[in-house]
């Protein structure tokens, strides 16, 4: 399972389906964007005129390089409500790997917190400026994530990848070795595991390894006293989506959008039209656009209040 297909996910799942992996389950929940394709190397310039979802565009993509393999496409949110429910799903066998993808800490503590719980490896990867970090996170034998974070570092106290940028062979590097651990576990090469953290800066041409070992932490929360701090945790209902003026609402709760109903409730509000994926347009009174996708996310475009983007959820789509 690859959680978030960007730019850490798209090369890993590429080599992985070339590779004829099995079973691949892709979870995403934005769209592409012209601003992705320098790094997100599954994307194309019509996927993101088409404002395709990434899992599923990237499903599409891997589906016409390798079709002799199973690809799941979730659009969604990885949150603590829904993450459980999309790893052991009703129709799919619990993953084998936990794969990062994903571009923020609270998700990764997430992902570290299922893994121990069902004891699924978790290759930790991370991609910021021009440097780079992976790990291979194997329960009851190395540290976990807490082990080596303890905890989320606090807002605003680290770059993100929209304010630092990502030098894009960065990202390339660390999913090539996300996805050359991941090949060893899965073949049962256990003996090759990397049993220390790549860390590497490929302006200034520098790289360490950090044995992982010593840094197992007879008093972590998660691994050693197993309290899954993150799982447990409900997750913001609303979120300002960085890098752009938009604000996202993701009720909790929810149940499944009626798509036909809200399409009709909508043409009289403005304009929209429906994909497979969700319903998308703007809205006439105001000067936002709006994407609804099916599971009750919304993102209103165009506006930084979340106390308004909230106000306007309840107003058009309905609480
Ligand atoms: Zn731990």
């Amino acid at each position: 399972m690859i959680v978030g297909c960007g730019a850490l996910g798209c090369p890993s799942a590429d080599l992985l389906a070339r590779a004829g992996v099995g079973r691949l389950t892709l979870i995403d929940r934005d769209l592409v964007e012209i601003s992705n394709l320098h790094r997100q190397t599954l994307y194309t310039d019509a996927d993101a005129k088409a404002q395709l979802p990434k899992a599923q565009a990237a499903k599409d993509r891997l589906e016409s390089v390798n079709p002799e393999i199973e690809i799941h496409a979730i659009v969604a949110d990885f949150g603590s409500y829904d993450a459980e429910r999309y790893l052991l799903h009703e129709k799919l066998a619990k993953p084998d790997i936990l794969i990062d993808g994903t571009d923020n800490f609270e998700t990764r503590f997430l992902i570290n917190d299922l893994s121990v719980l069902h004891d699924i490896p978790y290759i930790y990867g991370g991609a910021i400026g021009t440097k780079g970090m992976a790990a291979v996170l194997i329960p009851g034998e190395t540290p976990c994530l807490r082990c080596l974070l303890n905890a989320p570092p606090p807002p605003g106290s680290e770059p993100t990848c929209e304010a630092a940028g990502v030098f894009a062979p960065v990202s390339a590097i660390v999913a090539s070795y996300q996805a050359s651990e991941a090949l060893k576990l899965l073949i049962g090469a256990r003996e090759r595991v990397m049993a220390s953290m790549l860390e590497f800066d490929l302006w200034e041409g520098a790289r360490r390894r950090i044995e992982l070992e010593p840094l197992k932490d007879p008093k972590c929360p998660c691994c050693a006293k197993r309290r899954f701090e993150f799982l447990d945790r409900e997750d913001e209902e609303t979120i300002s989506i960085c890098g752009r003026d938009a604000i996202q609402i993701n009720p909790h709760n929810r149940i499944p959008i009626e798509m036909a109903h809200l399409a009709q409730a909508l043409s009289e509000q403005g304009t929209f039209e429906t994909t497979a994926f969700m319903l998308k347009g703007r809205l006439n009174d105001e000067a936002v656009g709006l994407t609804v996708f099916r599971d009750g996310r919304a993102i209103f475009d165009g506006i930084t209040d979340p106390a308004l983007a909230r106000s306007l959820y309840a107003r058009y789509i309905g609480c």
